[in-house]
């Protein structure tokens, strides 16, 4: 693939289901991607850590290279500075933490993972395919290929959306240089909210069809509905610009 065909960033602002993606072949993520899935398609290669443990090695050496060039100098921060900067993080870690869209995106995470912990659709799966089997109801199969694309969806974004509100809450109180510095369709804050919103808007349809196929679970359905909305409410308010952003590729 040449390199004119790649679009550049693009994988800074996606959801990394690089499977699922159609922009798999054109973004430098996704094609080393595509090589991981192709090398664990051919079982089990020794080489292919070793190819990895090499990348790294020459990654380490290509930052020492270039930073010699532009005069940075990679170990001057002085035992003072770092204390200073780690106490700094630290403080921002914890003021992070305590924002309500941690609270609840960790909330959502813990609560979400119980429920599909649970059995309660594994559960529904083995009945739904049972009915199959035993060709009891027509609608079986549908039953069966939603469910289970709705586990995917919501298993995929569960940790994505969690993660990503922990930058999102952090990316807000650094903020000040890119509102300065950049309109808000190119604000990289924007970006994460938007790609949060959208694996929230994902995840609110997969467990809504959760809810419909299974109903005896409404009320421990409907209480992740509740948090990803209020989620979903919260991000709104505090970048009501996300979905403005534009991300490579995506949206344009
Ligand atoms: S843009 Fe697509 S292929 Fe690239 S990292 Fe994101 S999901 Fe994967």
């Amino acid at each position: 693939m040449s390199d004119h065909n790649i679009i550049p960033g693009i994988h800074n602002w996606c959801d990394r289901w690089c499977e699922k993606c159609s922009f798999i072949a054109r973004c430098a993520v996704g094609i080393k991607e595509l090589d991981i899935i192709e090398e664990e398609q051919k079982g089990n290669n020794p080489d292919f850590w070793e190819g990895i443990k090499e990348q790294f090695t020459n990654t380490i050496k290509l930052i020492d290279k270039l930073a010699k060039e532009k005069g940075i100098d990679l170990d001057g921060i002085h035992d003072e500075e770092w204390e200073q900067i780690e106490k700094e993080n630290e403080q921002k870690r914890k003021e992070g933490m305590e924002h309500p869209i941690t609270q609840i995106a960790s909330k959502y995470l813990k609560s979400g993972l119980d429920t599909l912990d649970s059995g309660i659709i594994e559960n529904k799966l083995n009945s739904e395919i049972e009915k199959f089997e035993l060709g009891l109801e027509k609608e079986a199969h549908s039953g069966i290929t939603q469910l289970k694309d709705a586990v995917d969806i919501i298993k995929w974004y569960i940790f994505f959306i969690s993660a990503k509100c922990q930058r999102l809450v952090m990316e807000n109180m650094d903020k000040e240089f890119e509102d300065t510095e950049f309109p808000p369709e190119e604000r990289s804050y924007n970006g994460t909210a938007k790609i949060t919103l959208i694996s929230i808007e994902r995840s609110i349809t997969a467990w809504g069809v959760l809810l419909r196929l299974i109903p005896e679970y409404q009320d421990e359905i409907l209480s992740k509905l509740v948090l990803l909305q209020k989620l979903q409410g919260l991000i709104e308010i505090e970048f009501p610009d996300a979905m403005r952003f534009i991300r490579p590729g995506f949206d344009e």
